[in-house]
């Protein structure tokens, strides 16, 4: 996923998609066989997804092992992590409730309105609709996995990951095991992705019967809106949390951390970027090395404040345009999906595209949908990954300060 040829690819599969639907959308065996490559790639993508949300899950959750027995320092960092990615999706939800331009244009989706599949409750009352979403998550494992039934995949990995984390030896060969099953799935999805060009050259080909120059505006819309949203948190909320707790100004965090956010920005990789985050934190921060060794790591895989806040608005984005009816409780799964999808995103560039898949299927969004975020999310990538090390460092401060 990380080849150097890849971003270009995708953006090249879309537009020979999009220029051939333009001339040639009539031409039967085009249509016919784009179709079979869509419908084949997004069910590879649904073949792979449910074990890779299921074991990334179960070993992030044992890891956490490893916090646990940090004592204080695990349980600063891990608050602060839940927390600061809990603003930004709230952020970020909060931001695309009050200005979402897009709504002014026509839908993609010739589909009729339908109501995310997840929600339906027969009566409709808050109490049926809790009762749905709780049969939706206490469901037996392999019936889980079978049906892509994410609430139910999600509750039992955070249920056996958190058992074994309590109940296995320290000496126990389960999570190396279960870290290297998660590696042969990891495998098995980069495989995958491999053929994305492919599948999103289809994909676009499908859609641009139904894509025209407003959905791009629209594109262009939440665009800015990410990239606003973004903003702040960068600017104003993470360096504002970091004065409150820790005195350190502004100024004096963005020279220390100025570098770090940069690679960042470039390489579109947190986990890249680590090197430059624990140089910026020991020698800039003077926090002290081995706690910064241990923030930084975990924060570059779970820590993720651009990432969750780019995924919340996201899935909001995509329901208006394929007309799917969120209800309030649909965006409470949203919150709760996103926390956990953004926290098993890995630290690559578009590292985040598999979590959003899993967001989109929790609420009953059509996979294709993602497409159209393929479209814009390279550009998007760099801004929310250079927040991400942001968040990350400012954990580390903190760390320094209270433990
Ligand atoms: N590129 C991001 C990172 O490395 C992950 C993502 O949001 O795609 O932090």
């Amino acid at each position: 996923m990380t080849a150097r040829w890849f971003a270009p690819a995708l953006l090249a599969a879309a537009l020979s998609g999009w220029l051939l639907a333009v001339f040639f959308a009539d031409v039967s065996w085009l249509q016919a066989t784009t179709r079979i490559i869509q419908d084949s790639f997004l069910a590879a993508l649904k073949m792979i997804i449910a074990p890779l949300i299921f074991f990334s899950l179960l070993v992030g959750v044992l890891h956490l092992r490893s916090a646990g027995s940090m004592g204080r320092l695990g349980g600063v960092t891990v608050l602060y992590y839940l927390t600061t990615s809990a603003i930004a999706i709230i952020m970020g939800l909060i931001v695309v409730f009050f200005i979402h331009p897009w709504t002014d244009s026509p839908r993609i989706a010739e589909m009729p309105a339908v109501t995310a599949k997840l929600i339906a409750a027969e009566d409709g009352s808050v109490a049926a609709l809790l009762g749905g979403i709780l049969q939706s998550m206490l469901t037996n494992p392999f019936t889980a996995l079978a049906e892509l039934n994410i609430l139910g995949i999600l509750t039992s990995a955070l249920l056996l990951g958190l058992a074994a984390a309590w109940a296995l030896p320290k000496d126990s060969i389960w999570p190396d095991l279960l870290q290297q099953i998660t590696d042969v799935v990891f495998k098995c999805a980069s495989w995958i992705l491999t053929l994305l060009p492919l599948g999103l050259f289809a994909i676009a080909f499908q859609l641009t019967g139904r894509i025209n120059f407003d959905t791009l505006v629209s594109l262009g819309q939440f665009a800015l809106v990410v990239f606003g949203a973004t903003a702040v948190h960068g600017l104003v909320v993470l360096p504002l949390i970091a004065w409150l707790t820790t005195g350190i100004s502004p100024v004096k965090l963005f020279s220390a951390i100025g570098q770090a956010m940069f690679t960042a920005f470039v390489t579109s990789s947190s986990a890249a970027t680590l090197p430059l985050s624990m140089q910026a934190a020991v020698e800039k921060l003077h926090v002290h090395r081995d706690k910064a060794s241990f923030v930084l790591p975990l924060g570059a895989t779970v820590n993720m404040d651009g990432t969750a806040l780019f995924e919340g608005v996201a899935v909001i984005f995509l329901a208006y345009m394929f007309n799917i009816d969120l209800s309030p409780l649909a965006i409470v799964v949203v919150f709760f999906v996103t926390m956990l999808a953004s926290a098993g995103a890995p630290g690559i560039p578009s590292g985040s595209m598999a979590g959003l898949q899993i967001v989109l299927l929790a609420v009953g969004i059509p996979l294709e949908a993602i497409a159209l975020i393929l479209l814009i999310e390279r550009p998007l990538d760099t801004f929310r990954t250079a927040v991400n090390v942001e968040g990350d460092l400012v954990g580390s401060l903190i760390a320094e300060k209270y433990t």
